[in-house]
């Protein structure tokens, strides 16, 4: 046994203790405070005679001493040495044995056996380090810290570790989601901005479609007004100034007017749109305004229009001129399947009626009907039969229709010609909820939201 105590980098005093008994070399080792070093060897007999395993009077020797013990033996530092180079006794006896069973094997033999060598390995007790108040860090590198104090990454490694990689996992995956949400977010506003630039060309195209019909409407009544001011200067000229007549004529200037600014109004509302609007609509109401602009047209073509509106006060939620659009584009498709055949068959018709849970509009022609091979295409974009045709204008409509939450279909009809019928579903409970002081206007907002994203969803699909 060495003690020895350092002082300013050297050494400064060694001493030996050998032989001494147990309770003495506790009292003594209680004495020495930290700057000093003790390195126990082995104890196998004190100078009383009393005999002893080396490792035994580690324990004791630990817990009395004031100054870290060190020694060669991993069970030392297992018992409470601070640390040392220490041979395993494990590797030890694993070794032996494997040179047990070579010298077994050669038959005693053991000329050129070569025994493998056993090599000391830093070892230190963390517990120890700490309770002398000496670093870590200092220890050479490779040194080995045992009996570390619990720690959940110590203890559970495997399952932090595991725990980690399904974090991060789920991390990337929930980063992954929204990068791929937000980027759905963004095709979905650009598809339906695209599909509501669409319409709006389309309508146009179907504004060119009805020009000359629109031309007349407008000039009619601009022809009237014109020969009423001239029968209102020659009654002025007249000696005979008749003011009754010229009220009449007047009240007659005034209804030309608004017949013809109705008109240019219809259109100004078809064709200045473009942003999807949202709201509360009556669509037999909305509906019958578009009849100012079909009727002159179908006039211009020789066509009967009957139309009956029996969809009462249903209402859907939706864009009025996207609904309008609907049954222009049918109406106006209509029109043209009827061109080839005779006046007295021309007959268009438009209807609403309720069904269930919704409105049916049904626009009805006697003309030319579709084949059963292109009443699948009827909806393709780009399909057309016509010379100068597009092919957008029942996608188009089917594309809003689907936006309303609705379904359109074309089937043959009865006696010839096609019906188109589109069902819309109507706002359900408006009056109860404003009954019971629940704001309608927050249903009709939920469902105007609902609409909308149905859609944007739509429009990317
Ligand atoms: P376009 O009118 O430019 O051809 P649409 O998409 O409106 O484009 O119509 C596509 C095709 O569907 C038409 O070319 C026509 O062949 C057919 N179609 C549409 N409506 C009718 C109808 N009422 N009767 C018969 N065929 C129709």
């Amino acid at each position: 046994m060495k003690a020895a105590r350092e002082r300013t980098g050297r050494w400064t005093q060694v001493e030996r203790w050998d032989g001494l008994p147990p309770a003495e070399l506790e009292r003594r080792l209680a004495t020495l405070d930290n700057d000093t070093a003790v390195l126990y060897t082995t104890t196998y007999r004190d100078r009383d005679g009393q005999r002893y395993f080396p490792s035994q009077l580690i324990a004791p020797m630990a817990q009395a001493s004031h100054a870290p013990i060190y020694g060669w033996y991993s069970t030392y530092v297992e018992r409470g040495a601070t640390g040392g180079a220490v041979y395993d006794f494990a590797e030890n006896g694993r070794a032996t044995g494997m040179a047990a069973v070579e010298i077994l094997r050669r038959g005693g033999n053991v000329d050129g056996l070569t025994f493998p060598e056993l090599k000391a390995r830093c070892t230190v007790s963390a517990t120890q380090l700490e309770r002398f108040g000496l670093s870590a860090d200092r220890l050479p590198s490779g040194c080995e810290l045992t009996d570390l104090p619990p720690s959940i990454y110590r203890e559970y490694r495997g399952t932090v570790l595991t725990a980690l990689a399904v974090l991060v996992a789920q991390l990337l995956t929930i980063i992954a989601l929204l990068a791929q949400r937000r980027q759905r977010r963004l095709a979905q506003a650009e598809a339906l901005a695209r599909r509501g630039e669409l319409a709006r060309a389309a309508r146009f195209a179907t504004v060119g479609e009805l020009s000359a019909s629109i031309a007349h409407e407008v000039g009619q009544p601009l022809s009237a007004i014109l020969s009423n001011a001239d029968a209102a200067d020659l009654i002025i000229k007249s000696k005979r100034l008749d003011i009754d007549e010229l009220r009449e004529i007047l009240a007659d200037v005034r209804r030309d007017a608004l017949r013809a600014n109705d008109v240019i109004r219809r259109l100004r509302a078809l064709l200045q749109k473009q942003s999807l609007e949202t709201s509360v609509v009556r669509l037999d109401e909305t509906l019958q305004q578009s009849l100012s602009l079909i009727e002159p047209e179908a006039r211009r073509r020789g066509i009967r229009v009957e139309s009956r509106f029996a969809g009462g006060d249903g209402e859907v939620i939706g864009d009025s001129v996207q609904l309008q659009q609907v049954l222009l584009n049918l109406a106006i498709n209509a029109m043209d399947a009827m061109e080839e055949v005779a006046l007295a068959r021309r007959v268009l018709s438009i209807s609403t009626q309720p069904v269930a849970s919704g409105i049916e509009l049904a626009i009805e022609d006697r003309g030319c009907g579709f084949s059963s091979d292109s009443g699948q295409r009827l909806f393709e974009p780009f399909y057309t039969t016509k010379p100068h045709g597009m092919g957008l204008g029942l996608t188009i409509v089917r594309s809003i229709v689907e936006a309303h939450r609705g379904r359109v279909t074309a089937t043959l009809r009865e006696g010839g010609g096609t019906r188109f019928a589109v069902w819309l579903p109507v706002v359900q409970g408006r009056a109860a909820s404003a009954h019971a002081g629940v704001g309608a206007a927050q249903s009709v907002a939920a469902s105007v939201q609902s609409t909308a994203d149905a859609a944007s969803q739509r429009t990317v699909s």
